[in-house]
């Protein structure tokens, strides 16, 4: 994808609400500063008149909102992706009083060159399942095996069922453009699940739910081509999501990347360019990105 076709100006967020809307910029001297580095900001004028959701597909740009906080899913190849890339969003829903769950479609068991791929896939379980418990989310593991992650229809229903069983407002998951095979194939399981997830004479156990919203994490892994459009402040939940990180024996360096000095330093980065504490940048579908104005407001 050429980098101009994914247009527009970052969007920065307090929280990811079921309708997302722009925030109100408070202080001059912060928007003179975005504007000084390029980032300015987008005020959207929205109310009414708004289609509804097509059936299997996340709905586009922003609608009315009433200020609570979307339930949320993080959808991850892998529990560490879930907790270090896309843990952060996760962590603010549910400070915010949201459902919020992790899902892991493997428990990443052949991650260490030093414990067997049954007991590692134990601690992980045990790790994410203590980290999710410290940010009071909840945590879902399918189990497919780590390094062959089948991009199936079988994987897609699965997620789909999962998807209608908790109902979230926003799905945060892996962008395509990884070296990692199992990311591709979540990003393209999410991608179906998402969809079949909202067609109502698709029956399953669970009625059909149309996820609203869908954001691809900033992963280090999935770094080909990702382009991010919304800052979220995470200064609130920061020290939170960094000790429920460190649950994970692979956060501090262990399997050879060192996981706590990348996210802490990167979380500093995207607020530098956001003009929070700490941020992190998310990255929406083309058709997501579409904004619906009464006017344009200019500033
Ligand atoms: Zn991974």
């Amino acid at each position: 994808m050429k980098k101009d076709e994914r247009g527009g100006v970052p969007v920065r967020l307090k929280c990811l609400q079921i309708c997302t809307r722009a925030e109100e910029q408070p202080m001059s001297t912060r928007r003179d500063f975005l504007k000084e580095v390029g980032l300015g900001t987008t005020a959207f004028a929205v109310a009414g008149e708004l289609p509804q959701a097509m059936p299997g597909r996340p709905s586009s740009s922003a609608e009315a909102a009433g200020g609570q906080p979307s339930s949320i899913m993080a959808i991850a190849a892998h529990p560490g992706d879930g907790f270090f890339a896309m843990g952060a969003p996760v962590a603010l829903q549910a400070h915010g009083g949201a459902h919020a769950v992790f899902l892991s479609l493997t428990l990443g068991e052949k991650g260490s060159a030093t414990i067997a791929p049954a007991q590692y896939g134990h601690l992980q379980r045990e790790a994410s399942e203590r980290a999710a418990q410290m940010l009071k989310a909840q945590t879902e593991f399918l189990e497919y095996p780590d390094g062959e992650l089948p991009a199936s229809e079988e994987a897609k229903i699965a997620v789909c069922d999962l998807i209608r069983k908790h109902k979230p407002g926003v799905i945060v998951t892996h962008w395509r453009g990884s070296w990692h095979k199992d990311h591709r194939a979540c990003y393209e399981i999410v991608n179906d699940a998402i969809f079949y997830a909202g067609l109502p004479a698709l029956a399953r156990k669970d009625p059909a739910h149309s996820v609203r919203e869908l954001f691809f994490a900033d992963n280090w892994e999935d770094a080909t081509g990702f382009n991010p459009d919304t800052y979220l402040d995470i200064t609130p939940v920061f020290e939170a999501w960094m000790q429920a990180c460190n649950a994970f024996p692979m956060w501090r360096g262990e399997t050879g990347f060192r996981y706590n000095d990348y996210y802490g330093s990167l979380a500093v980065e995207r607020g530098c360019l956001s003009g929070y504490t700490k941020a992190v940048a998310l990255m929406s579908p083309p058709e997501q990105r579409t904004r619906r104005l009464h006017k344009l407001s200019g500033g």
